[in-house]
């Protein structure tokens, strides 16, 4: 009898912890700016849900523009607030141009944005909280798009979906002021020379909900939150996180994202972001990273984003392959 409930507590705790290799999964592809590596300024990612809809996340300066060939059919882009390293005020020239620690952005996308770019060359919805809508539809407008199409508002607490991917908004406690360099010249140069920037809302996160039960928390910019417990963890019940490790002055460090991610949503897997380091060297982890410090302490498995490297997650918010 005694053996018979060892070998069952045995196959439980395999069931529990191995990831389902049978089951649909949901593709994540890191866009940084150097192939295999984890970069400091690599924010985006692409989602892709087993029913084909493709997800891209905070393009940022390391997509190189609406043409960058690693974006492929894109249906929404999601964005957590309207700083220069997530909307994109410069972007690479060429694939991996300049070198990981100090990637070469010398081409400016002001005051489009890589975003909107992006947006209106694939015909993909942005979907952004905030009072980020209204600006974001007159610069559309002002380009030649159909801001009603283009421009989804999505606030806390609301949702939308995109094919079957499920796209709520969540608190982030961070900044969202619009840098002048996104505002037409006289107005860029008043809030320049007060050294302002133009308000449009507060910042948000996403919870992104996948046909095959993947539910993964996407941080954005912020600080540790109530609402990564009472309602990340609480009401969406998210098993994923892809968490912000930038630390100071800006945001949670690795030990406040260790406590976000052990403490508050205890989800079964991780993907550390936004480094703000040359995380790698040659596709290693470097040891005395930020990252390193983040893996060490979060006690569930943590995923470095390598560019151009698809992970790919089950339902349960495990990586089934490629991590
Ligand atoms: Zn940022």
């Amino acid at each position: 009898m005694k053996k018979l409930a060892l070998v069952l507590t045995v196959a439980l705790g395999a069931c529990a912890t191995a990831p389902d290799s049978q089951g649909p999964r949901v593709k994540v592809t890191p866009l940084g700016s150097h192939d295999g590596e984890f970069c400091p300024f690599d924010r985006a990612l692409v989602f892709e849900d087993p029913d084909g809809t493709r997800i891209l996340y905070d393009p940022g300066r390391t997509v190189r523009g609406p043409d960058d060939p690693r974006l492929g059919k894109i249906d929404a882009v999601l964005l957590s607030h309207v700083h220069g390293d997530h909307l994109g005020d410069i972007i690479q020239p060429a694939a991996n141009a300049g070198a990981c620690p100090k990637p070469d952005f010398s081409v400016n996308v002001t005051p489009n944005s890589n975003m909107v770019n992006i947006s209106l060359a694939k015909q993909a919805p942005m979907i952004v909280g905030g009072e980020m809508h209204s600006f974001f539809q007159a610069k559309v407008k002002s380009l030649g798009g159909d801001p009603n199409k283009l421009v989804r508002l999505v606030r806390f607490g609301a949702q939308t979906t995109v094919g079957k991917v499920m796209v709520a908004s969540v608190p982030a406690v961070h900044s969202n002021g619009l840098p002048p360099a996104f505002l037409p010249k006289e107005q860029a140069a008043a809030l320049g020379a007060a050294g302002l920037t133009a308000y449009v809302g507060p910042p948000g996160g996403f919870v992104l909900r996948f046909s095959n039960g993947l539910t993964a928390y996407l941080s954005g910019d912020t600080g540790i939150t109530a609402e990564q417990d009472l309602v990340v963890r609480g009401h969406y019940k998210a098993n994923m996180v892809v968490m912000n490790i930038g630390g100071f002055p800006f945001t949670t460090g690795p030990a406040e994202a260790a406590y976000v991610v052990n403490d508050l949503v205890k989800p079964n897997s991780v993907i550390a972001s936004h480094a703000n380091e040359p995380a790698t060297v040659n596709g290693k982890l470097v040891e005395t990273s930020r990252t390193a410090a983040f893996r060490r302490t979060a006690r569930m498995p943590v995923h470095v984003p390598l560019s151009g490297r698809t992970m790919e997650f089950d339902g349960s918010g495990r990586c089934a392959s490629g991590c």
